[in-house]
């Protein structure tokens, strides 16, 4: 007689363990990483609406609010913006989070904490440390749990996956997207949500200040080492000319990879004694390192690191790194 040996991975366990401390528990806490992003929002508003559905008590809070382009992604008024808290909750899903200190909310260690990310390099700080960095985006995870919970999804749940899924693969660009990826997109126009529709209330969506800071990113824009890197430098003066809030920016870094030449991509964001470094690079290139040899982290091709008062000569020193990790032919 045949047998059937069905195996069941590691991450299938954290994931269960998960899923069974949100059916026991009523009151939950969801945050995510400060100056959050379309999969740290998506992800937290999707799964605070599968919870909500089960009848749970849920609160978001996060360190800053969302960036301006977002406004539209259904529920995000509801998510509380402080700098710590206070009330003890049954579980606090961390999304998104390589360490718990990257949420910029106080107040979380001493609580019972369900890590749930897909970033490399995640410290695993939670009591359950559901870490799977196969997926694309956060909430390949939060829509797997969704599923396990026995939650219908809705078209608001749907429009923000759909986001964090869109804006988190780079417009389906980035590594790591699978058929398992577009299963979820599938369920996702299934419940009748138009992906051209959220695709330009993301995207057409930007103030003229963007507009006019990126023509002076690229109007100022230095190309090194044959062409392979595109350094960007954007200062406060330049945020003020242009009228434009930082977080207006997100995407920019991508363009130059849009030339040929183009490997890799350094955006230089000075801001008083701090100095923020957002590094792209395309597939061959493993940015991250770079990212981590600073204290960063991140992703192989997107990644990041902030230097406080950064030594004369730093700028140039980030170039040499960046160059020695494109492979030479
Ligand atoms: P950004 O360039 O800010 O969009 O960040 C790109 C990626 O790098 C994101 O996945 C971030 O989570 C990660 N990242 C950026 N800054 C840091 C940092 N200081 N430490 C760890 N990861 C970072
Ligand atoms: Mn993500």
């Amino acid at each position: 007689m045949a047998t059937t040996v069905t195996t069941v991975t590691p991450l299938q366990i954290d994931a269960s363990r998960i899923r069974d401390t949100l059916l026991t528990g009523s009151r939950f806490l969801l945050t995510s990483h400060a100056r959050p992003d379309g999969d740290s929002l998506g992800s937290q508003l999707c799964l605070a609406a599968a919870l909500r559905q089960l009848g749970k008590q849920v609160r978001i809070v996060n360190a800053d609010p969302a960036p301006e382009s977002y406004a539209f992604l259904p529920d995000l008024a509801t998510i509380e913006i402080a700098a710590s808290v206070e009330d003890t909750v049954d579980a606090v899903v961390v999304l998104e989070c390589s360490s718990l200190d990257r949420t910029g909310v106080g107040g979380l260690e001493r609580q019972t904490l369900l890590n749930i990310d897909h970033h490399l390099g995640n410290a695993m700080y939670g009591a359950i440390n559901w870490h799977d960095v196969s997926a694309c985006a956060c909430a390949e995870l939060v829509s797997d749990l969704i599923e396990a919970l026995g939650v219908d999804l809705t078209p608001a749940m749907a429009t923000q996956l759909y986001v964090a899924i869109l804006t988190d693969t780079g417009s389906f660009r980035h590594a790591n997207i699978t058929a398992r990826t577009f299963e979820i997109c599938r369920r996702v126009a299934a419940t009748g949500v138009n992906p051209a529709t959220i695709a330009a209330q993301v995207y057409n969506n930007g103030s003229v200040g963007r507009l006019r800071a990126t023509g002076m990113l690229l109007g100022q824009m230095r190309l090194e080492h044959d062409n392979q890197i595109a350094v960007l430098t954007l200062t406060d003066a330049m945020l003020a000319e242009a009228g434009c809030e930082p977080d207006d920016l997100e995407g920019i870094v991508n363009m130059p990879l849009g030339a040929r030449d183009v490997q890799a991509v350094i955006f230089l964001k000075e801001s008083g004694s701090e100095l923020r470094v957002s590094l792209r690079s395309k597939d061959a290139v493993d940015i991250r390192q770079v990212a981590v040899s600073y204290g960063g982290g991140g992703h192989r091709n997107a990644s990041g690191f902030t230097v406080d008062h950064p030594p004369t000569g730093t700028r140039e020193e980030v170039i040499n790194r960046v160059a020695g990790v494109i492979p030479q032919p």
